[in-house]
């Protein structure tokens, strides 16, 4: 079974936020002056998210990533996930991740199967890494990274998100990582989330500005297939590298023709696209009730108001007002 969108992409791959909690506040993401939490009544409990995963599946879903907020502070999600994994016709459940409970939580997370890992990382720097996050928890992220390496994790991502003048200089550092280790090094373009008033066309560092800068320290990088990506990511790697450098370019090359996401929020919306605060709510329905025919009418029914592309270059203020830690990176 198939689920094909009103523009005819393919919707395979849930994006399932499991909290809006947060053990960091990065400026972009959860602004400190923003810190307003859902009410833990209002959040879906684990047994409702698996009755929509469990609708969702047999009509086409069969990747699911386990994001947030910070996915691993919500109490349970190991389980949550060892649930998920029984539900037959998934083919993929990933984690999305700040790092700073990986070290303790690495063998709970390859017990309960994941192992195909995204790690924020903004800086190598810990004075700046606390800075942008306000937490003193860069050496915990950096010892989990370790951890998940020495455990065989594969693949491992770090995600970072230039902004220019706050860790732009970083960018070469960055990638010298994937020259003596696996990992694969993605720079994913500042979008305009949140009413972001830090976000400016300028702030902005675009996929081909970091790739110059990579260039000019390490040479013409060399194009890299990875097996069976489907992803947003544009793949290279330094000749001789043993890691990968990606490139996510949502603002200056967007990938909407080939967006395959549908997002399930916290609080129990779907949303169909990132940079649009078009939603359905699912949880009202759920919980006054409704049968399972109903849910997937809903699913369905986000398929058709999916917007076939985002907005951002024409209108960046109307994007998405909701936060990112309230929606699920
Ligand atoms: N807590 C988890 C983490 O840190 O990976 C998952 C959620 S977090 C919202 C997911 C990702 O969204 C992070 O990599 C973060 O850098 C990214 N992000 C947040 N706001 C963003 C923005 N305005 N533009 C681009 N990426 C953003």
């Amino acid at each position: 079974m198939s689920l094909k969108d009103h523009s005819n992409r393919t919707i395979d791959y849930l994006r399932i936020s499991v909290t809006d909690r947060c053990n960091l506040s990065c400026a972009y993401c959860k602004p400190r002056s923003q810190v307003k939490m859902t009410p833990h009544q209002e959040i879906l409990r684990y047994e409702e998210m698996l009755r929509i995963v469990r609708i969702a599946v047999p009509l086409g879903i069969s990747h699911i990533r386990i994001t947030g907020g910070e996915p691993l502070v919500r109490r349970g999600v190991l389980g949550f996930i060892a649930k998920l994994r029984e539900v037959e016709g998934i083919e993929d459940i990933s984690l999305t991740t700040n790092g700073v409970l990986l070290g303790e939580m690495c063998q709970g997370l390859r017990d309960a199967g994941i192992s195909r890992l995204n790690i924020s990382l903004d800086s190598l720097k810990p004075e700046r890494f606390r800075e942008i996050t306000g937490s003193d928890a860069w050496d915990l992220v950096w010892q989990g990274i370790a951890r998940v390496e020495e455990a065989g994790f594969s693949p491992i991502k770090i995600n970072m998100v230039p902004v220019k003048g706050v860790n732009d200089d970083e960018i070469a550092d960055f990638a010298r990582m994937t020259l003596d280790r696996r990992l694969h090094v993605r720079f994913i373009e500042f979008m305009p989330i949140g009413a972001n008033d830090r976000w400016h066309t300028e702030a902005c560092v675009t996929s081909d500005r970091v790739r110059d800068i990579i260039e000019r320290e390490f040479g013409p990088l060399v194009p890299f297939m990875a097996k069976g990506s489907a992803g947003p990511s544009d793949n290279y790697q330094i000749p001789g590298g043993r890691g990968v450098i990606g490139f996510i370019s949502p603002i200056s090359k967007h990938f909407c023709a080939s967006c395959r996401r549908l997002r399930l929020t916290a609080d129990g919306r779907i949303r169909p696209c990132l940079l649009s605060d078009t939603e359905i709510d699912i949880k009202s329905p759920m919980r006054g009730g409704c049968s399972d025919e109903e849910l997937e009418r809903l699913l369905r029914f986000s398929l058709e108001i999916k917007p076939e592309r985002h907005y951002v270059s024409e209108n960046p203020a109307a994007c998405s007002q909701r936060i990112m830690s309230r929606i699920g990176g």
